[in-house]
């Protein structure tokens, strides 16, 4: 996958020099490149911005430099990237479709944001996919966060970058659609507080019982929107148990009674 980043920041795009996107760009995984917008001005004063027709506060980002930028890193088969705080949500979803595609361009706003046209503009362009995306509803300084966290989620799918597949899969915002469950590691107890019992059993299905429960319950407690979401079939009987009794029993269904997969005391919906 190739990624262009475009900022009038550039060194605020560092930290994807390090830890595994650093690793991923240097094994070649992510042809990752960020550019300054400043080099597309034309002016001596290396201009980007100006008043904003129509009058009022701050300045918009011009769309004849973006322009100019744009069209020299966008290609037949490109998605510009526009975070805005009036955008879609970015969601794991977003990150999972994005990582299946093969140039991604991101435009990082400042000031009162990017002249509305651009995105506008691109949007005709046969080839170009336009997305205007936001973190959430907050406003930053800039864009520049918001496309480190994009090429964070998103490099992180990419096939090589994450050493074991296997720890994408349980995650939060997964496809089974539940916050993760609690995870320890040794000590086993430290500050008077203990491992819970069953994760030193070594009986793996009474784990994946145990784990399966505080995933559901903890959704229940924290994202209990998630659980709307959620395919009713994909719950089984002690699922459906224990989120009644985490009191929310899922849509349409009645508490029914338990089958519990992990054999006679396996259950754990206390726990
Ligand atoms: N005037 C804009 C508004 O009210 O919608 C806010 C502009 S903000 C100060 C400057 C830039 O920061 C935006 O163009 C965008 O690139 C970025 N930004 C701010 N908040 C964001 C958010 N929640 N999600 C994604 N990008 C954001």
């Amino acid at each position: 996958m190739r990624v262009d980043v475009v900022s009038i920041f550039p060194d605020y795009l560092a930290p994807l020099d390090l830890s595994l996107v650093g690793k991923a760009r240097t094994a070649g995984l992510l042809d990752l490149r960020v550019h300054d917008l400043r080099d597309w001005t034309t002016d001596r004063h290396r201009t980007v911005d100006d008043t904003p027709f129509g009058g009022g506060a701050g300045m918009v980002m011009r769309p004849d430099v973006w322009g100019r930028a744009l069209d020299d890193l966008l290609d037949d088969d490109s998605h510009l990237l526009l975070p805005t705080p009036s955008g879609d949500r970015f969601t794991q979803r977003t990150a999972e479709r994005l990582a299946t595609e093969t140039h991604l361009v991101v435009a990082c706003g400042r000031y009162e944001g990017i002249d509305a046209r651009v995105a506008a503009h691109y949007a005709t362009r046969p080839g170009v996919t336009v997305s205007e995306f936001s973190l959430g509803d907050y406003v930053l300084n800039g864009g520049e966060v918001a496309a480190l966290v994009l090429v964070e989620a998103v490099a992180r799918l990419l096939p090589g970058v994450v050493g074991n597949p296997e720890s994408l899969v349980e995650e939060s915002h997964g496809a089974a659609g539940l916050l993760e469950y609690p995870v320890y590691t040794k000590p086993p107890t430290w500050a008077d507080l203990a491992v819970p019992d069953v994760l030193l059993s070594g009986h793996h299905g009474r784990i994946a019982r145990w784990r399966r429960d505080q995933a559901l319950v903890r959704t229940a407690q924290r994202r209990p929107d998630l659980l709307d979401a959620l395919d009713p079939s994909a719950l089984d009987a002690h699922d459906r148990a224990t989120l009644a009794d985490a009191g929310r029993p899922p849509h349409g269904a009645e508490p029914q009674a338990t089958e519990d997969p992990s054999g006679p005391g396996g259950g754990s919906r206390e726990a």
